[in-house]
């Protein structure tokens, strides 16, 4: 099963991402499917932070996407708020990408 929020692959006998929240699917659609390995970015505030960091780091050739955080309790993790969405990028391009969101 997988989450088309997250993209990460969970066990059979999971049906909710633990992670974001989403429902999980039998099979990613062909266009969803990561061709790289993923890291965490940065989190962002709303979709508007979400929609200029994307386009930064586009521009930049680095790929990337929002992981939304769905639930409200995956909003809380040991007593800490989690904010709208988490941006993932691929991982062999993480120091590049935190460069270009320094200045953010
Ligand atoms: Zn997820």
């Amino acid at each position: 099963m997988f989450c088309p929020n997250c993209k990460y692959e969970y066990k059979e006998g999971i049906f909710i991402c633990p992670d974001c929240g989403e429902k999980l699917i039998e099979k990613l659609p062909e266009n969803k499917i990561l061709k790289f390995d993923t890291v965490e970015l940065c989190e962002v505030e709303d979709e508007f932070q979400a929609y200029l960091i994307t386009s930064l780091l586009e521009e930049n050739e680095i790929e990337n996407f929002v992981r939304e955080n769905f639930l409200p309790h995956t909003r809380v993790v040991m007593g800490e708020k989690r904010k709208y969405a988490t941006i993932i990028v691929n991982k062999e391009k993480f120091e590049k990408a935190k460069e270009i969101i320094k200045n953010f």
